[in-house]
């Protein structure tokens, strides 16, 4: 088969398979792009759907994003300034500042883990990336309409063709290059001035390509269906608290959304644990726990890397891989960063440069 042009072939549809797909089309307009996504939509971790229980469409997890990481901020469409969080310690029962109160209930966000447990690599460098502390740096911003049209839709205008339903099952090589790439649906060829770019999450990189095998973990979200915006303390869409089983806050119309970091072993029971939060939750808005709304709970337990030393140290220092025609993308894959939509991007940033 004859190619005029090489082809980019990237695999998955992630924050950082399709920022990927966006830098190759700035830097090389005439290239052909390729995206293959195993699931029905793209968007990976980072995404919306209908849900049917509830009848409208929810984000899979609630994204917020500092103002420091200007690289995921940039992909937002009308991005919604909210300014610090207020908080709330529920075992006082009254509103608190952030600083010095809320440390650890901010780390724990940002590492999805207790501050002590994490590598003194990402916290250094996580401290580096917010210095010089200005408010502006540490404030948040989220999206006023869903994750899938407010950042997946407009990135996936990029790539010429978006394969979704598409999962790389093996692969192929000859002389240190990938030459075959082996999917449930075709087996595609990849010719000798091809690239590839290997965006999959850690999980799916070790299982097909040998390579490193992380811990991970989990992130709870709640989905309660509300008849209107419910307001907190703090008179914010958002809040966060401490001592409580409810993390983080966030009011929508017609939704509330709780995270929950580092989830443990109180959301093993769903039915119970929903019913808790929900009290919890009541008790801080000063309202009788009448009655629970619809909910969804989705355990994300693959949510992030388990952000330690063992792990970190894992992680691969460039996105050069053994194949000569293979760069490495994802947020995994960026040493010293915690897994969020600013490492996707930079990963996508430091594969496409490498091209
Ligand atoms: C609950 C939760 C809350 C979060 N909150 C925040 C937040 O507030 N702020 C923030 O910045 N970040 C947050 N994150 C992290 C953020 O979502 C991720 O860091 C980011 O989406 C990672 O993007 P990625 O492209 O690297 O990986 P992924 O989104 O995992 O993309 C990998 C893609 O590869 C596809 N794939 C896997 N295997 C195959 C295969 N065999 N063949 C083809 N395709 C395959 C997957 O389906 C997926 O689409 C949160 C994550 C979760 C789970």
């Amino acid at each position: 088969m004859k190619h005029d042009a090489p082809t980019y072939h990237i695999l998955g549809a992630g924050v950082a398979g399709l920022s990927a797909a966006k830098l190759l089309r700035m830097r090389r307009p005439e290239s052909k792009i390729t995206v293959y996504e195993a699931a029905a939509q793209p968007g990976g971790r980072c995404r919306s759907y209908f849900d049917t229980r509830l009848g409208a469409v929810a984000d899979m997890a609630t994204h917020v994003i500092l103002g420091a990481n200007k690289n995921a901020l940039s992909l937002l469409k009308e991005p919604v300034f909210s300014g610090f969080p207020p908080f709330y310690d529920y075992a006082r029962h009254k509103r608190t500042v952030f600083f010095p109160h809320h440390i650890s209930e901010a780390a724990l966000a940002l590492f999805n883990q207790p501050l002590r447990e994490t590598a003194p690599g990402i916290v250094l460098n996580t401290a580096w990336k917010l210095f010089p502390f200005l408010p502006g740096c540490l404030k948040v911003w989220y999206s006023k309409n869903d994750l899938s049209s407010a950042l997946i839709a407009p990135l996936s205008a990029y790539p010429d063709t978006l394969k979704t339903g598409f999962v790389l099952k093996s692969f192929a090589e000859a002389d240190g290059k990938i030459t075959k790439l082996f999917f449930n649906k075709a087996c595609v060829e990849v010719a000798p001035e091809d690239k590839i770019i290997c965006a999959l999450d850690a999980q799916n990189y070790a299982r097909i390509f040998q390579g490193p095998v992380f811990d991970f973990n989990c992130i709870v979200n709640i989905i309660f269906r509300t008849s209107m915006a419910l307001s907190f303390p703090g008179r914010k869409p958002f809040l966060g608290i401490k001592n409580a089983l409810p993390q983080w806050l966030f009011a929508a119309p017609g939704f509330l959304s709780v995270t929950v970091s580092d989830a443990s072993a109180a959301f093993c029971n769903d039915k119970e644990a929903a019913r808790n939060v929900w009290k919890q939750i009541c008790e801080i808005r000063g309202r009788e726990a009448a009655f629970m709304p619809p909910y969804r709970m989705i355990k994300h337990r693959r949510a992030t890397l388990r952000h330690d030393r063992k792990n970190n140290s894992l992680r691969p220092d460039s996105p050069v891989t053994r194949w000569k025609n293979m760069l490495l993308a994802g947020d995994w894959t960026m040493k010293n960063y915690p897994c969020s939509i600013e490492a996707a991007v930079l990963s996508a940033r430091r594969a496409t440069a490498e091209i």
